[in-house]
């Protein structure tokens, strides 16, 4: 999606939609590095955990992409760097307009999923909403406090990045929930489009869910990060 929007602010005949799609994949940039990166290193953890101590030596090959992981979230900038970019540049820089606009398309694929109404699209629906409201109580608070307290806000970036990217990652897969959905109903791939769905439906009970967490760290956390004394170290 974020190609495509680069694509798009590119090459599309429209100005403003030339300028949407820059805004667009702005804010995303920051996710697609910081996001992506810490969850391979997740994947990679638990693909060695499911090998166990198999994993853990080298004979399977899975700890090598746990190796090779680890990189990822450092010589693309580091994950902070990330962070700061999406509070300073994407977000506190022009009010929190873009990640309301995207929230706004977020709330349009809740609509769809709550139209289509069977029991999965309306647990996906759920969780992506408070995922929604949890990103949007947060976008608030870095515009408005960034330049006041800016201490507080920045002591949450990381927390802001992995909320923002578990959102929009939970976004796509919803997205993908609603087409395969389609595609299942005309009978293409049946086993691919029933993986799917149920891939949806986990990451929306088990990701989205961190979402409100997030939010409560963010909000609340920011004394207890820089509450210890410089002689603590
Ligand atoms: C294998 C490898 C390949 C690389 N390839 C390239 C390459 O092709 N091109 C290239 O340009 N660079 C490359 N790099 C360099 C890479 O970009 C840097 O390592 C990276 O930007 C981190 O900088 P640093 O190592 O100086 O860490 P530092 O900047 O010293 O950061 C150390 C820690 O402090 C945190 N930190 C630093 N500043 C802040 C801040 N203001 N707020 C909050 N936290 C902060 C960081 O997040 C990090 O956790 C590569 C590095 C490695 C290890």
């Amino acid at each position: 999606m974020a190609a495509a929007a680069y694509d798009a602010a590119h090459h599309h005949p429209d100005a403003d939609t030339r300028k949407q799609n820059q805004s667009f994949y702005e804010f995303m940039v920051p996710l697609v590095k910081g996001y992506s990166t810490e969850m391979s290193l997740e994947v990679t953890s638990a693909a060695v955990q499911v090998h166990g101590g198999m994993g853990f030596i080298e004979e399977t090959g899975v700890a090598q992409y746990y190796r090779d992981a680890k990189i990822l979230t450092i010589y693309e900038g580091t994950t902070a760097i990330q962070a700061n970019d999406l509070v300073g540049r994407k977000t506190s820089r022009d009010g929190g307009q873009t990640a309301r606009a995207i929230a706004a398309q977020i709330q349009d694929t809740e609509a769809d999923l709550n139209k289509n109404g069977s029991a999965d699209a309306l647990a996906v629906a759920r969780r992506l909403q408070g995922a929604r409201l949890a990103f949007l109580e947060v976008v608030a608070f870095v515009a408005d406090q960034t330049r006041a307290s800016p201490n507080a806000v920045f002591a949450g970036s990381v927390p802001y990045l992995m909320l923002a990217g578990n959102l929009m990652a939970g976004w796509q897969l919803a997205r993908a929930w609603l087409v395969a959905q389609e595609q299942l109903a005309q009978g293409v791939d049946e086993a691919f489009m029933r993986a799917k769905l149920v891939t949806a439906r986990f990451y929306a009970d088990h990701l989205l869910t961190r979402a409100p967490g997030l939010r409560d760290a963010i909000l609340d956390g920011a004394d207890s990060v820089t509450g210890l004394a410089l002689e603590s170290f």
